[in-house]
């Protein structure tokens, strides 16, 4: 096995849109070629303005939707969902979690049901495996036992991605994308839950494909930075390089526009990690 565990080669995503008695439909070219990898264990962060491409992409990678043409490899197999079918074992391997964490949980079900389909639908677990696995999850991210029997509405939004991300990591995963997974989220929140993923990055060796347009956020818990500018790459460098050094225009006033959050927090924990 290769050390990248994600690459794409020259993705493209069109979308066809309108199409009236009196309009042609229209071509929107979501993403127009884009070619990048990241090394197993590691944080790519993708970042860009609204409508770049980048929840394209990240339903892509996650083997949601195909792309208009390209290649997709992870662990350095390529996977076409368009003419392929895919195995339970790939699809275990990508998982996603989504920034509405009230719109991807399904109301009706409880937090254990929630936890333990993925199980049901991809495995041979029996019912007490399955259940015993989502205790387990349960734990460790932050949530315990006794919330398996409870609905997402009892919860807070914080709670809530807690359960997302359990659920995506149900099925033991090496790739993680994670669309905005705090920007709904209140600040303090969003530090604990970005505390929460780097403890489970470390914890299970995951790939993180994360997007935001919160620098402070990349800044905390990127890798590698990746600038996206109306469906194309227009920057791929080091987590430290990008925010010390932006290269391309675009990056630069993407950089200077954005407020600098002030994440306590988050600069506790950095602090923390720099004196161990
Ligand atoms: P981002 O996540 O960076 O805000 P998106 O990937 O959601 O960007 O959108 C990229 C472009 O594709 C936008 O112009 C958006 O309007 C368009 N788009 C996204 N999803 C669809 C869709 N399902 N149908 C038509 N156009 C879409
Ligand atoms: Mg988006």
């Amino acid at each position: 096995m290769s050390d990248i565990a994600l690459q794409t080669i020259d993705v493209t995503r069109d979308y066809h849109v309108g199409g009236t008695m009196f309009a042609k439909p229209r071509i929107v070219h979501a993403l127009k070629g884009v070619s990048t990898e990241i090394e197993r264990g590691k944080t790519l962060a993708i970042v860009g303005e609204s409508g770049c491409g980048k929840s394209t992409l990240a339903r892509i990678i996650a083997l949601i939707d195909p792309p208009t043409s390209g290649t997709l490899l992870i662990d350095g197999q390529e996977i076409d969902i368009a003419h392929q079918r895919i195995t339970h074992e790939m699809r275990g391997k990508v998982q996603i979690v989504f920034q509405n964490p009230y719109g991807s949980l399904n109301p009706r079900q409880k937090v254990g049901d929630i936890l333990t389909e993925p199980l049901k639908l991809n495995t041979g677990l029996s019912a007490a495996d399955r259940r015993m696995r989502a205790f387990d999850m349960l734990t460790k991210v932050g949530m315990m036992p006794e919330h398996y029997n409870r609905y997402p509405h009892m919860f807070s939004g914080g709670q809530r991605q807690r359960i997302a991300i359990a659920r995506a990591l149900m099925l033991n995963p090496s790739l993680l994308v994670l669309d905005e997974p705090v920007s709904a989220l209140d600040l303090s929140v969003q530090a604990q839950i970005l505390n929460l993923l780097a403890d489970l990055q470390d914890e299970f060796g995951l790939t993180y494909v994360f997007v935001s347009h919160d620098l402070s956020v990349v800044r905390y818990i990127a890798d590698e930075v990746m600038v996206m500018y109306f469906g194309e790459v227009v920057e791929h460098a080091t987590r430290d390089a990008i925010f010390a050094d932006p290269q391309h225009d675009y990056t630069k006033i993407l950089f200077a526009a954005t407020p600098r959050a002030d994440v306590a927090s988050i600069r506790a924990r950095l602090a923390a990690k720099a004196a161990e």
